[in-house]
């Protein structure tokens, strides 16, 4: 244990950070630039004793760096972003940000509840995704910093308004962003309604364990803990079908490359023009957090464990990505230059009966957890 702290230690001061001291604080605030109606944007640095840092701002929740050691202790930034606020507002493909009310795709933006019929804002194709033409992703959120003995959080909250982007009930929303000295960065979503409706919130960073601007994930290893997905239409619309991923290229369950099988003539992956697909995940317990998904960049030897209460996991290999976007430092974004693994509940669940239910109530407390873990070997 002290021969790995020193060997940390020495690592850390090759590569100029050095772990925190006592009198410094974990959480430094800087501006993030303004969007062009003249709201300021702030960037919060969350900083840990083994030397890595989020960065994540207001507008959004959105995480615009993560800087991880690789096995040399050598900080990369590990996910895609934009180096303006205003590009996140109008051409961002929701990188690093909240996504919500209802994360991933609601088909034709309808749904009942009771006798009422609800129409949502319709922004991909037929459908909606994400919540719609000013998500969760393009709010300003309130933002509380605090700091622990071993983590730094920032409490991020928000009110949606009864009817926002057609949504019923007016929805009282806290994300809470946690990075301790282990390197787990944990995400809490907290929401209550005054009025029947429904919920699905998700964490939409595009990950590159090798660096951001490193090209293909194709080559990371992925292990997703899910012998079940949900087959979708030509629209990414689940047809209500839970299938079994064996003899599939969706068999994620023994670690492979990404890229193994995403070329396989399946028309799942005609449909995704790769993997775009939510998984069911085999759970043990009914609400403890669980392994969902594993992945490990060969070159820095970084992994990443994600952890969930959640009941699936959308796996989109970036399929979208086209090179027609200027991220951090001018980099273009390219083709499957980023993969993501957003942990929710399946798409289309308040049209999909056997689908486990979005429903919120009032009186109830929407209440889930996703843990991303760094490590190397
Ligand atoms: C969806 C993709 C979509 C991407 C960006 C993902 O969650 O599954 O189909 O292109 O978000 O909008």
């Amino acid at each position: 244990m002290i021969f790995r702290t020193l060997v940390t230690v020495g690592l850390l001061a090759l590569t100029g950070c050095s772990p925190l001291q006592d009198n410094v604080s974990r959480i430094s605030t800087k501006s993030f630039g303004s969007l062009t109606d003249g709201r300021d944007v702030t960037q919060y640095t969350l900083r840990n004793e083994a030397g890595s840092s989020v960065g994540i701002i207001d507008l959004g929740g959105i995480i615009v760096s993560l800087n991880i050691p690789d096995k040399q202790g050598q900080l990369a930034d590990i996910v895609l972003g934009l180096d303006s606020p205003q590009q996140y507002l109008t051409e961002s493909p929701y990188l690093g940000a909240i996504v919500g009310r209802y994360a991933n795709r609601i088909k034709e933006g309808k749904f009942s509840l009771g006798e009422q019929d609800y129409s949502l804002a319709i922004n991909n194709g037929a459908n909606a995704l994400h919540g719609g033409l000013v998500g969760f992703d393009k709010k300003m959120w309130h933002v509380v910093p605090h700091e622990g003995s071993d983590y730094a959080e920032l409490k991020l909250s928000m009110v949606s308004e009864d009817g926002e982007e057609g949504y019923p009930g007016t929805l009282a929303v806290q994300v809470t962003y946690r990075f301790d000295d282990q390197n787990n960065l944990s995400v809490n979503y907290h929401a209550t309604t005054d009025k029947q409706t429904v919920i699905n919130l998700s964490q939409h960073s595009y990950f590159n364990l090798e660096g951001h601007a490193s090209g293909s994930i194709l080559d990371h290893h992925l292990t997703l803990e899910a012998g079940h997905y949900t087959p979708v239409d030509d629209s990414l619309i689940p047809t209500g079908e839970i299938a079994a991923v064996n003899n599939t290229p969706m068999d994620f369950r023994i670690s492979k490359t990404i890229g193994r099988d995403i070329v396989v003539d399946h028309p799942q992956l005609i449909y995704g023009g790769g993997f775009d697909h939510n998984w069911v995940l085999d759970r043990h317990t009914e609400h403890g957090y669980e392994l969902a998904a594993t992945v490990f960049a060969p070159k820095s030897g970084r992994q990443m464990e994600v952890w969930t209460d959640q009941p699936g996991i959308q796996f989109y290999s970036g399929n979208f990505l086209d090179g027609s976007i200027v991220g951090k430092g001018g980099n273009v974004i390219g083709h499957r230059s980023g993969f993501c693994l957003e942990t929710q509940h399946f798409p289309d669940s308040p049209n999909q009966p056997n689908f486990p239910s979005t429903l919120l109530n009032p009186g109830d407390v929407y209440d889930k957890t996703t843990i991303f873990k760094f490590s190397t070997h």
